[in-house]
């Protein structure tokens, strides 16, 4: 069994309300002058005439009421849940997320909206999210493992996630009663995935009260925002102190790739059955029209930021990629000259190919590479962007996490306790420029997000009413 079996990316945040139908018909002609120009476009389609051919694209492949143009040669499908991009990336699983999906769709079931994706399983994100960061304050349990039993294969539980410590009980009593539910509802091969909250003791303390002897999966976050090696300590504590009882490991919001590698790396140790970890930079990234870019030779991932003009000498330069998005596309004024959402969804397929690449080469890579080989790799990778402290920072995470596994967790934790203190701030991201803030989504430092405590309240109450607990 290779890494490639027991580790997988999944790109999150890509909302099938605005990716999910994407796709572009082609008509050729001859090639003419540099110019680009916009034949007709609304919030939908763009139809632009580009120096050899004409592109229309739009986003609505998978309504019922779209709209295509005649006479064309070509159709590329790049929405991510159609099983032709699906099968060209290799991912196993492809992430929806429940409120998003059904405030577009209503009950339309994924596999009529051609989400059948063949040998990926639908990954279904349940609305925690959503309800953390104030866009509902309620989401009717029932009624989501309804359509969860109609549509996924693979769901997150529904949880109310905080790290406050004033909230953090109430929070766990009511997943446990919405899991309870969900368990006695659920289609028998409808897996779930318990999801894990807090830091240090808080975290022991919640994952005991949410364990659930039934859901052998389980969701821990923090990489994100409380730092590399607290994150891993969780993550390692669930591993090496809950007897082999979960066979699949998902970690939330992995933006940092050194976090990433160290991911794989725990994979090839075999500390579990399965990782998977969800990101969502490539969706972050495509909002400022920057490019992943990945060169195998150099081992390395960059970004080229599409904004700037000045990048480019001519009207005609083309996209440094053979990814489907950018072989359909051609030119990187196409990219430049069109307005709106459907470009940066196009930007958005391109960074998700990319990453995936850089993915599966580092998958290969760290299979069959001693430990040396992999700390010279992150080497090579990392100190441009990071800085020679960042990469002896990662050759320590990789340290730690052998110690942890050779002499125990927590004389690992006393040994590299320094950089359980060093807490990165948190930044509101009105404060920082685009490029300041591409930058501190790279390190991993969370966007300030200040949940009032009503809001909270409110949703928690809402909760304990609809379970009678109160
Ligand atoms: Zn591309």
């Amino acid at each position: 069994m290779s890494l490639s079996d027991k580790f997988f990316y999944t790109p999150a945040g890509i909302k099938l309300r605005a990716y999910g139908g994407l796709g572009v018909f082609t008509k050729y002609h001859k090639m003419q002058g540099p110019g680009f120009s916009i034949k007709e476009s609304s919030k939908h389609h763009i139809w632009v005439d580009t120096p050899d051919r004409e592109l229309f694209i739009t986003d609505q492949t998978l309504s019922e009421h779209a709209h295509y143009p005649e006479g064309f040669h070509e159709f590329s499908n790049l929405s991510h849940i159609h099983s032709h991009p699906s099968r060209d990336l290799g991912l196993k699983y492809v992430m929806l997320n429940y409120t998003d999906h059904v405030s577009r769709y209503g009950n339309a079931a994924v596999r009529r909206l051609g989400a059948h994706v063949e040998g990926s399983k639908i990954f279904v994100d349940s609305g925690g999210f959503q309800l953390a960061h104030q866009d509902l304050d309620f989401i009717d349990p029932a009624k989501e493992i309804e359509w969860l039993n109609k549509n996924a294969d693979l769901a997150m539980v529904l949880d109310i996630p905080t790290d406050d410590k004033r909230f953090i009980k109430r929070s766990a009593r009511i997943q446990k009663l919405n899991n309870d539910l969900w368990l006695k509802s659920k289609r028998e091969d409808l897996k779930l995935i318990n999801i894990g909250h807090g830091i240090g003791e808080d975290f022991m303390r919640y994952h005991d009260m949410v364990f659930d002897q039934r859901i052998d999966r389980i969701a821990l976050g923090g990489v994100f925002f409380m730092g590399l090696f607290p994150a891993m300590y969780n993550i390692l504590y669930v591993m090496l102190h809950t007897n082999e009882h979960y066979k699949h490991h998902h970690i939330l919001g992995v933006t940092h790739r050194g976090a990433m590698m160290a991911l794989m790396y725990m994979a090839k140790l075999g500390l579990s059955p399965m990782i998977t970890c969800d990101s969502s930079s490539a969706l972050q990234l495509s909002c400022y029209r920057t490019l992943y870019l990945y060169n195998r030779m150099e081992e390395s991932l960059y970004m080229q930021d599409l904004g700037n003009k000045g990048n480019y000498s001519t009207g005609i330069a083309k996209l440094p990629c053979g990814c489907p998005v950018c072989s359909t596309l051609v030119y990187a004024d196409t990219f430049r000259e069109l307005k709106g959402d459907i470009p940066d969804a196009l930007v958005c397929m391109h960074n998700v190919y990319a990453f995936n690449d850089w993915v599966q080469h580092n998958l290969e890579f760290i299979d069959k590479e001693p430990k040396d080989k992999i700390k010279e790799s992150l080497t090579g990778q990392f100190k441009g962007g990071y800085g020679m402290q960042g990469v002896k920072d990662m050759h320590a995470l990789l340290d730690f996490i052998d110690m942890a596994v050779s002499d125990g967790l927590e004389k690992a934790r006393k040994r590299y306790d320094r950089y359980f203190y060093q807490v990165k701030p948190l930044v509101p991201s009105t404060m920082l420029t685009e490029q300041e803030r591409l930058m501190k989504l790279e390190e991993g430092v969370q966007e300030a997000v200040d949940v009032p405590d009503e809001w909270t309240e409110q949703v928690i109450s809402n909760y304990e009413k609809y379970h009678g607990v109160k």
